[in-house]
């Protein structure tokens, strides 16, 4: 995508931010070592251990109790590999977390820093394959959530392994956004060629937010919180449009724009460019409404405990029952 920031060495040509939502912007097209997307490769069981940590207390200063609140924790990677270095700047990880923090303020959502962890990773997976389809595209399906639906991504095994490995077991696992820093992970998509047939493809990306709407309950519940970066320098408001897709469960659309793998476009969080806007309403396409149904999102009660939204009532699909009337259109794929 043009504006990006220096083109990674493998990149070719930076277009799409597809199916699995991929970006903070876009994946990079490229010559995908996993071409076809099917994960064949034997799965690597990965060891991973956390070496250090950061202080994050004074991050959490600002925290009001009553007000709603997502736990979020960062796990980044102890290695030397030039790749991962090059990309993925602690310091700037933090920052664009504190960017991601006054955007979310700005309409009352509180982000609260559990932890920045540093993990010490099997080298062998720094690069993963982020999914496999499924089911298969065709037919007369439209719009891109009854796409999600026909093609039902999965979690690869071997991403399945990998953040099993990093994400500590916690009793608030399935309630907290984990920004895992990774060297490259391959999105697997289905591109329509010119003349109507599909194409299975598998590219890198400069980061993945695994959202409820493409991978629906496909993904071991304790990790359904995971957003992997691969490159924090992508965009300013990276961390917090892949927490938008996470916590607002919506592609890149905004306004009267529809949702589409690529949009860029000025104004809203959930498209490319600079905006950071959450509309509500039906003009908004409920981005404001569908953020505070997020069952991430708890408020601490007068007994000092978390009170979090309820959870989703059926795999947590674009058109979930939790979101009521805040969706566009209906889904022909149940
Ligand atoms: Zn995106």
């Amino acid at each position: 995508m043009s504006g990006g920031l220096r083109a990674p060495p493998r990149a070719l040509v930076a277009w799409a931010c597809l199916i699995l939502a991929a970006c903070g912007g876009t994946s990079e097209e490229g010559p995908g070592p996993a071409e076809g997307g099917s994960d064949i490769e034997a799965v690597v069981t990965p060891d991973a251990t956390v070496t250090d940590s950061l202080a994050v207390g004074a991050l959490n200063d600002d925290l009001v109790p009553a007000q709603l609140t997502a736990d979020v924790g960062i796990y980044l990677l102890d290695t030397s590999s030039p790749r991962y270095v090059e990309r993925m700047s602690p310091d700037e990880v933090l920052r664009r977390f504190g960017v991601a923090k006054e955007i979310f303020a700005g309409v009352g959502v509180q982000l609260r820093l559990r932890f920045v962890r540093f993990v010490r990773l099997t080298p062998e997976v720094l690069e993963i394959p982020a999914n496999v389809m499924a089911g298969e595209p065709g037919g007369r399906v439209d719009g891109l959530y009854d796409k999600s639906r026909q093609q039902r991504s999965t979690l690869s095994p071997q991403a399945e392994a990998v953040f099993e490995a990093i994400i500590e077991p916690d009793s608030l696992n399935d309630r907290t956004v984990y920004l895992v820093g990774m060297e490259d992970v391959l999105m697997a998509w289905f591109r329509q060629e010119d003349d109507g047939s599909w194409t299975l493809q598998s590219d890198p990306t400069n980061a993945l937010s695994f959202p409820s709407y493409t991978l629906e309950d496909r993904i071991p519940r304790r990790l359904r919180g995971v957003i992997t970066i691969q490159n924090i320098f992508h965009t300013e408001k990276i961390v917090a449009h892949e927490i938008g897709h996470k916590l607002i469960n919506v592609s890149h659309e905004y306004r009267d724009i529809a949702p589409e793998h690529e949009v860029q476009a000025e104004g809203g969080l959930m498209v490319y460019g600079e905006g950071t806007e959450m509309p509500a309403g039906a003009e908004g396409r409920w981005h404001l409404e569908r953020l505070l149904r997020s069952p991430y999102l708890y408020r601490i009660g007068p007994d000092g405990r978390r009170q979090y939204n309820p959870d989703y009532r059926e795999s947590g699909h674009y058109a979930d029952p939790i979101y009521a009337d805040s969706i566009v259109g209906s889904l022909v794929v149940r």
